[in-house]
């Protein structure tokens, strides 16, 4: 153990040095393959052969243009980041993007019936969510998969901010090229290596792939029904229930400010009613969802429209961590079930750098709020402890980190 520690510590230096060296220096090249070697014990104890091994490494570099990595003499604000979290909601959630991608929706719906009416009766979750997820993961399997899965993997877990959660993904993908799950030179993936129609990780194939069709392959690249199926597994594994909204759209009485987000303050849908929470447009909560469990959820602060969320929000999140990819997916389904765009419209909202709403997570928590993770992206927690700190700090109550927030903070931090 010790040894191998201090041989991955003598190729991270090794690294580090031949990325300072400069590129095509060529001495990058063989510190990675030292990493390389330093996988194999792992592969071969999950039932990797050799020559599967040495096949699937054949000829990968690591890829030094993809998001999130560590690079050294680069801050983190100045590598790429996930969409979700760099663009601001009314970007992400376009709505002429989700009225063509509800459309195409509405045509996969009827042809592929059959197998949404199987998956509800199988598996328990409705054909519009379903597809909604297909349609916000690759445009219903128009969006090409521009990266090797290996080199995408490998890369991450040699150089990227997240590196043992891909490593083990990288040994999952091994251990898929080993069991002839897919062909290596099928096996395409995004910048974070998930794969196929629903964009699974590897470790998600072993723990959600569906055989739907019965061909007795579970295959998420080229049978639709399957894809499909293996997506709605996974949302029904992490908690999805048949038969509930993910949300609905809300309007706050004057009593209620955005510093009510995020799940630490949900309550029954009936106690929100009782606070005077009305749904837009006079739009009636359904009686049997009045039991329901659900939290204020406001993507862009005070500057567009107010959700009450449900457990199946939180599902959805759980399938891809952020608040507007859920929004997405959960308003795509609306359309696709013949609902439509949001009421209140997106106000003007600026966001700041990484960089800079890093620093007012970091002073806030300095300050005694309770952010629980200082990472540069706009979450629930992140807008309910800005909505906090503004009323302490009688600053108008937004919930939004502007810049405004930031010189406040600053300014509270350098008070004695
Ligand atoms: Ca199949």
């Amino acid at each position: 153990m010790r040894t191998s520690q201090a041989k991955a510590a003598a190729a991270a230096v090794m690294a580090i040095a031949a990325w300072l060296i400069g590129p095509g220096a060529g001495a990058a090249d063989e510190a990675f393959r030292r990493w390389v070697e330093e996988l194999w014990p792992e592969a071969q104890a999950q039932g990797v052969k050799r020559v599967t091994f040495e096949r699937a490494f054949a000829g990968v570099e690591p890829d030094r243009s993809l998001p999130d990595l560590v690079l050294p003499g680069k801050k983190p604000s100045e590598v790429k980041g996930q969409a979700e979290f760099i663009r601001p909601p009314p970007d992400y959630l376009n709505r002429d993007y989700l009225a063509r991608l509800a459309q195409q929706g509405r045509g996969f719906m009827a042809q592929y019936a059959d197998a949404l009416a199987k998956i509800e009766k199988e598996i328990g979750v409705e054909r519009h969510v379903v597809l909604g997820i297909w349609g916000r993961e690759t445009a219903y399997g128009r969006h090409k998969l521009p990266h090797h899965a290996i080199t995408a993997l490998a890369t991450q877990a040699y150089l990227g901010r997240r590196k043992e959660m891909f490593r083990a993904e990288l040994l999952a993908a091994l251990r898929m090229l080993e069991e002839g799950v897919i062909a290596q030179a099928n096996m395409r993936g995004s910048w974070a290596g998930a794969l196929g129609l629903p964009q699974f990780m590897p470790t998600d194939y072993y723990a959600y792939a569906y055989d739907l069709d019965g061909d007795g392959k579970k295959d998420i690249w080229n049978s639709v029904p399957d894809a499909l199926a293996s997506a709605a597994k996974q949302l029904r594994d992490k908690g999805w229930i048949s038969g509930l909204s993910w949300g609905y759209e809300v309007a706050l009485p004057a009593a209620l400010d955005c510093a009510n987000e995020g799940p630490d303050a949900e309550r029954p849908l009936s106690a929100w009613v009782r606070l005077g929470v009305r749904r837009v447009e006079g739009r009636a909560f359904p009686t049997e969802a009045l039991d329901a469990v659900a939290y204020l959820m406001m993507p862009g602060g005070a500057y567009g429209p107010a959700f009450l969320v449900t457990e199946n929000f939180k599902a959805i999140r759980r399938y891809n961590m952020s608040d507007l990819y859920a929004l997405f997916v959960g308003n795509l389904s609306d359309r696709i079930a013949g609902g439509g765009d949001f009421v209140t419209p997106w106000r003007d909202v600026k966001q700041l750098s990484t960089g800079d709403i890093e620093e007012i997570q970091q002073r806030l928590q300095r300050l005694g709020y309770a952010i629980d993770k200082v990472d540069g992206k706009i979450g629930s927690v992140t807008r309910r402890q800005v909505g906090l700190f503004q009323r302490a700090s009688r600053l108008p109550v937004d919930c939004w980190p502007g810049l405004a927030t930031l010189a406040r903070a600053r300014a509270a931090e350098a008070r004695p």
